[in-house]
């Protein structure tokens, strides 16, 4: 277990956090009030090499582990979830290539993200949120095409996106496991955007309604060329997505607590900054002492996850459920300190309390991930 990271790890949190403070913390109200696609982030991710670091060499990547990964998420978070769709959602739909696509399609949509398009990850349904098997979405192979019909909901920036993965059934009778997976390209016929959504916080998310009316998709379109491989590539999705989500957590908790001091150590009131009071000092010393619980646990889960199997799995929703559940609690108690200030708009905690809330919900609910602890540990 890897208990000190290495120079190059700290060389490049020192980047990232000059990155965030710098570049996304000045946009990061602003987006948020306009409900804004921030394409500008995306540029800035990109020209930073950033949406490059977790892809293979082999396939244009720079070849980064997992760990190395959060603790850029960890970082960039620190500022508010402004550049999380990019590090979620959207690398996450170009992993779903890494994990189910052919050599080919590696290459080619890894150098398409490069190069700036945008990618959406496409799965949840009216009826299939947490209960994915019960998806109804249908790919028919007609000819040279499948041809796609059905209903996907909160899909994130579904509506500037340049390829769609979405994830259909092609054998209903197999259940869960006849889910396949399809790239969508913007522009193909019988496909539109039905509704984009108004939402509490993480409003770089950008939440569409998408519709698929007798779409076609040419057959070579198919992930891997091959049916039924959807499954194995939403686990191994939500496996790492858990794990990024929850690196999220612990820096945008961080951020929140090192606003929260500051001002405590500003704000006089009974003749002496608020830090002095030891009821503000115990609250500190309790959210800090539980983010770093997270923070290693995530570091762990991190550290693992290559691995696979069950215990990779565990320690995977475990770090998920911990660190999102403490970002709620700290990104709360940070308004709390704060006062009426806190609950104004010119203060960012206001927003990340805000933001905190959807690392609850996405990639799998706070009681999916008890579920499936319960299930590991009840097994082992
Ligand atoms: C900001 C944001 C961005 C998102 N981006 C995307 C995206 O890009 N692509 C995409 O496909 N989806 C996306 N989603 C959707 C997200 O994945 C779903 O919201 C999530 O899977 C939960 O589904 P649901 O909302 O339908 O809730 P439901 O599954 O209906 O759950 C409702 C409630 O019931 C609880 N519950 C459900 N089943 C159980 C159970 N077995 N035991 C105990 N409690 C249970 C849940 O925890 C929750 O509290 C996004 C969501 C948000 C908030």
């Amino acid at each position: 277990m890897l208990y000190r990271l290495t120079d190059e790890q700290e060389m490049l949190q020192k980047t990232m956090r000059k990155l965030a403070v710098e570049k996304i913390a000045p946009r990061a109200g602003e987006i948020d009030e306009k409900e804004e696609f921030p394409r500008d982030i995306l540029e800035i991710l990109l020209e930073h090499k950033v949406l490059a670091l977790p892809f293979p060499e082999e396939y244009g990547g720079l070849g980064v582990d997992l760990l190395t990964y959060c603790l850029v998420v960890e970082e960039l978070s620190k500022v508010g979830l402004t550049a999380l769709p990019f590090l979620t959602s959207h690398s996450g739909a170009l992993d779903c290539f890494m994990t189910g696509g052919t050599p080919e399609q590696k290459r080619e949509y890894l150098s398409r993200l490069l190069a700036g398009e945008f990618f959406a990850f496409v799965l949840t349904e009216p009826d299939a949120g947490s209960d994915v098997a019960s998806m109804q979405t249908r790919a028919v192979l007609q000819g040279n095409n499948y041809v796609l019909n059905g209903t996907k909901c909160f899909i994130s920036n579904a509506d500037s996106a340049d390829i769609l993965m979405v994830y259909a059934k092609t054998d209903p009778k197999a259940g869960i496991r006849g889910i396949s997976a399809f790239v969508v390209e913007k522009g193909t016929q019988g496909f539109h955007i039905s509704r984009k959504e108004k939402m509490m916080g993480g409003r770089a998310f950008q939440s569409c309604d998408v519709v698929f009316e007798d779409c076609p998709i040419p057959e070579e379109n198919l992930l891997g060329r091959e049916e039924g491989k959807g499954l194995t590539i939403i686990l191994e999705f939500l496996h790492k997505g858990r794990i990024i989500v929850a690196a999220s957590a612990v820096g945008l908790a961080q951020g929140a607590l090192d606003y929260a001091i500051n001002f405590s150590k500003e704000r006089i009131q009974f003749g002496r900054p608020i830090a002095q009071f030891q009821g503000i000092q115990f609250i500190f010393a309790d959210l800090a002492s539980q983010l770093e619980a997270a923070r290693q646990l995530t570091y762990k889960a991190a550290s693992v996850a290559e691995d696979g199997g069950k215990e990779g799995m565990k320690l995977a929703c475990m770090a998920k459920y911990l660190a999102t559940g403490i970002c709620m609690k700290v990104t709360t108690d940070a308004v709390q300190i704060l006062g009426a200030s806190g609950y104004m708009r010119d203060y960012p905690v206001e927003r990340m309390m805000r933001d905190a809330k959807c690392l609850q919900i996405l990639e799998g609910t706070t009681q999916i991930q008890q579920v499936a602890i319960a299930r590991i540990i009840l097994e082992e």
